[in-house]
């Protein structure tokens, strides 16, 4: 049989199979110790020699005329030359990367032709058609370095999306990638197969997930390492974890960025009635979403069933999610499931949310504290297991006319607390102010005195969840 003939290599016009197709490759080039060419003296073009500098390039800048910014630039680094006249061929010699600057489209295409004669990848600002490559959006935690490009279509897009990365990403990333560079060759050396190899570096990004503000210390590694071989141990199993996490009142706007991180890095999320699918939306997405939520006086799950589940996929090796209402510790039974996890030995950390209180008084823009009227704040729950109003509460400090009280779960005493707050000395007259759903779509506000309350509830038929805030301190002032 004749051999085939060899097939011309020709650049390959249809994505690889299974890959789909992407409108531009991001590659992070370096720089250092490399030469840059800058054409124009604009403040546009001494923003890009002011990156390309930092990128650790030497920047030769040509053009008539220098901005003050670029000036500035150039006193201040010994990285960027300024020279005082049109860039020729000649200069685009030994050159890694170009920027132009350029007024026209005649001039953008000369340039853009005279970097392509050199063999130097080009961009001209503004005019994708005589660039090579794009700049992205840069969110910076060196060594780590992530670039968002929207191929050109919508640069402010790509630039709001780089300010919600940066909120997801702590500063202390830096200093964990450093430590990633400097370990490699340690791990190296170790030899170790494929599978530990990436499980040293899995623990580690989980390291850094889990605690991104301290400082990773050499201790570090040998933890990981002693960890990933006892995995590797026959009979072993990952080490599991559980997080509290406050989830806020019902806004997810409200979580904090530790709680959206612990969300973000579950395998499994057990949460309460009252938290809302927007909460449940910041979860990875693949892990297990568990309702255990105890409705009322029906209870669906107990809470030593909780804290047997939690501690069970623990063992599991699994990274589990307590998310709770507001903030875990209070009156969310947090002291319980603290103790049932330590005795079990099962790691435990707490990530704390915003209380209803705070989102109460933000929506009521009435401050829980006045120099005058309230020196003081207290949060009581208004009932028993049973539904009743307990005995066992301090009376005559809820009586105080100088402390602003926040009731939670007070709904349905609201009646007796009323009558006993004013049988303690309460004087009937005390503002008093419901909150229904702080921070929920259709949130409201019921406003009366203590005397009052009660009776305006039950005629506006609200609702679980709510609160009552009562103190000097409520007294509406109309705008
Ligand atoms: N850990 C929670 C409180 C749990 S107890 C926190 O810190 O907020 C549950 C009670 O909290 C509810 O019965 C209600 O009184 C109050 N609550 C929770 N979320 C609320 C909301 N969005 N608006 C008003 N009250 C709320």
């Amino acid at each position: 049989m004749p051999p085939t003939p060899a097939s011309p290599r020709q650049p390959n016009r249809t994505p690889a199979p299974g890959m789909a197709e992407i409108a531009t490759l991001p590659v992070f080039l370096r720089l250092r110790g490399k030469r840059a060419l800058v054409s124009g003296g604009a403040d546009p073009a001494a923003w890009k020699a002011e990156l390309l500098a930092a990128a650790g390039a030497s920047v030769d800048v040509y053009a008539l005329q220098f901005s003050d910014k670029m000036r500035e630039l150039a006193s201040g680094s010994q990285a960027i030359a300024l020279h005082e006249r049109v860039c020729g061929d000649a200069d685009f010699a030994g050159v890694a990367i170009a920027i132009g600057c350029a007024e026209s489209q005649g001039a953008a295409q000369a340039f853009h032709a005279a970097a392509k004669r050199a063999g130097v990848p080009a961009n001209v600002i503004d005019r994708p058609a005589q660039s090579d490559f794009q700049f992205g959006a840069i969110v910076e935690r060196s060594p780590l370095v992530i670039g968002i490009s929207t191929d050109g279509g919508a640069p402010v897009f790509g630039q709001m999306l780089r300010a919600r990365i940066e909120t997801l990403l702590p500063q202390g990333f830096r200093r964990w990638a450093a430590a990633a560079k400097a370990w490699r060759p340690t791990v190296a050396a170790l030899k170790l197969d494929h599978g530990d190899r990436r499980r040293v570096w899995e623990r580690f990004a989980q390291m850094a997930f889990d605690r991104p503000d301290r400082a990773p210390d050499a201790s570090d590694l040998d933890r990981i390492l002693a960890a990933v071989r006892m995995q590797t141990a026959p009979g072993a199993s990952a080490a599991g974890s559980v997080a509290l996490v406050g989830a806020g009142p019902g806004d997810p706007e409200l979580l904090t960025l530790k709680a959206v991180r612990a969300l973000q890095s579950a395998d499994v999320v057990l949460y309460d009635d009252l938290i809302l699918p927007g909460a449940l939306d910041l979860a990875r997405r693949e892990a297990t979403r568990l309702s255990v939520g105890k409705r009322g006086f029906k209870p669906s799950c107990t809470q030593e069933d909780i804290t047997s589940l939690m501690i069970e996929l623990a063992r599991e090796g699994k990274r589990v999610v307590r998310l709770k209402g507001g903030d875990p510790m209070v009156f969310g039974r947090a002291g319980e499931e603290i103790s049932g996890l330590r005795a079990a030995g099962v790691p435990v950390e707490v990530v704390p949310g915003v209380t209803a209180a705070s989102a109460a008084a933000a929506s009521l823009q009435l401050s829980l504290t006045e120099r005058a009227l309230s020196r003081r704040v207290q949060f009581i729950t208004a009932h028993t297991r049973e539904g009743k109003l307990p005995d066992d509460v301090d009376w005559r400090a809820l009586a105080d006319k100088g402390a602003t009280s926040v009731v939670y779960m007070g709904l349905k005493t609201l009646p007796d607390l009323s009558a006993r707050l004013i049988a303690e000395g309460l004087t009937p007259h005390t503002p008093a102010i419901l909150v229904e759903r702080a921070s929920w779509p259709g949130e409201r506000h019921i406003y009366g005195t203590i005397q009052s309350l009660p009776e305006l509830a039950i005629d506006a038929q609200a609702k679980s969840p709510c609160l009552v805030l009562i103190g000097a301190a409520m007294g509406r002032i109309d705008p």
